[in-house]
């Protein structure tokens, strides 16, 4: 975006505030320079002359989460994603931080699994620092990828192709999600690749204000997904998805055709009936009360939460098997809210992060539930630091659980 484009975009703003009560770090801090409006402001002194891009200045833009609530509220659809993704690009020579960062940032993902190997003789006591801090949880782990040479699932009889883009975060801390997606696939007899060389979808950057590495990154993935003779590109990552179809366009003028969140795929896709009849062993017994937290992403960009609660409902089989039920009582909190992560807002203004994941977390117990349910890895990173005494489960897990015979 030119700077003549950003400043029409910021001045279709009509300041009616209808972006303000759902923004979590309005809700945390009560200040109308943190809210989507007062940054938009702000920013409108900056392109006139009559601010400084100071150290308070940048906080309060960097302190958005990029959540996307305001634009999911905003009654003029102005794109305020895109506007501070862009303010970024503008602050990030004048801001400390984000160079520290983002210099960091394109070391340490230039090559992941190099990074994770550095620091694996140091695994122990880095984890154990950063969750004394409330930076990450108590019980993760870092991995290099899994499928360094090749990584694909074949099945008999297969009806389809799908590639899977994984995410940063799936590959190297919850690399077991993997897998879990290549059964699910399988069982419903799609042929299942992991593209060994994709890279981070680029979201990372971009909130660094680092578009020219963002858009590399977008080179090489769409380099390597469009090449792919495949009937769809899968993510369990609902920030890949927007990544991949929203952010692409915009950044390299290309757009991946069939990206789908998982939700979108499946379903319709998954007939239990079908499944029962094609099995022939018996399948997990599991008997649920679950509540769904819905991510950001999900909730403001993709929009597809419905899809899920749909998908998950349809997975329900006590009517199937009385004696072998599957059966999720889905609740849902009173109100479906940010956990706090953003990236590296949750280490910039750990505290407020923090300050939004419990108020978060207050909602999902007060449900009463036994287990949380979401569709984002990265949430069910944050909500590990909060959520002990329950399993979160990524919805892939929940359909393999369903789908796949007792082991
Ligand atoms: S993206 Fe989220 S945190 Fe940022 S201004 Fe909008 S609602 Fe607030
Ligand atoms: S809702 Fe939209 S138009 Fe209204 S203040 Fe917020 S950004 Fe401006």
């Amino acid at each position: 975006m030119n700077e003549k484009e950003f400043i029409s975009l910021i001045r279709l703003c009509v300041k009616c505030g209808g972006c303000k009560t759902q923004c979590p770090t309005y809700s945390v801090c009560k200040e109308e320079s943190e809210t989507a409006r007062g940054r938009i402001r702000l920013l409108h002194a900056l392109v006139e002359g009559k601010v400084k891009p100071t150290k308070k200045f940048n906080e309060k833009l960097r302190s958005c989460v990029l959540c996307g609530s305001c634009a999911n509220h905003c009654p003029l659809n102005i794109d305020l994603m895109e506007i501070f993704y862009h303010a970024r690009t503008i602050i990030k020579d004048h801001d400390n931080t984000l160079a520290a960062a983002g210099f960091l940032s394109k070391l340490a993902f230039k090559n992941t699994d190099f990074t994770i190997n550095l620091i694996k003789p140091f695994q122990k006591m880095i984890n154990n620092r950063l969750a004394r801090k409330k930076l990450m949880p108590a019980n993760v782990q870092f991995t290099e990828n899994q499928f360094k040479k090749t990584g694909i699932f074949m099945v008999k009889n297969k009806i389809g192709r799908v590639a899977v883009f994984t995410g940063c975060t799936i590959k190297h801390i919850y690399p077991e999600l993997m897998f879990s997606v290549a059964r699910v696939f399988n069982a419903l007899r799609y042929e299942v690749v992991f593209p060994t060389s994709e890279v981070c979808c680029g979201v990372p950057f971009r909130s660094l204000g680092l578009e020219s590495t963002a858009v590399s990154y977008a080179e090489k993935n769409y380099e390597i997904f469009s090449k792919l003779k495949v009937d769809a590109i899968i993510s369990l990552c609902p920030t890949c998805v927007v990544s991949l179809k929203k952010h692409y366009p915009v950044l390299i003028n290309k757009e991946l055709e069939n990206v789908y969140d998982i939700s979108d795929f499946l379903r319709g896709r998954i007939d239990m009936d079908m499944i029962d009849d094609n099995i022939g062993q018996r399948r997990k017994t599991v008997n649920l009360k679950a509540v769904f937290h819905e991510s950001c992403h999900q909730r403001n960009e993709l929009k597809n939460g419905s899809q899920t609660r749909e998908l998950i409902r349809a997975l329900r089989r006590e009517q199937h098997d009385a004696s072998n039920p599957f059966d999720i009582e889905l609740l849902e909190p009173d109100k479906q809210s940010c956990c706090g992560f953003g990236g590296t807002f949750s280490v910039f203004f750990n505290d407020m992060s923090n300050y939004i994941l419990n108020e978060t977390v207050k909602e999902l117990d007060k449900t009463k539930a036994e287990a949380v349910i979401t569709t984002c890895p990265n949430c069910i990173f944050q909500l590990s630091k909060a959520i002990q005494d329950k399993p979160i489960y990524h919805l892939i897990e929940i359909i393999e659980e369903a789908i796949t015979p007792q082991v």
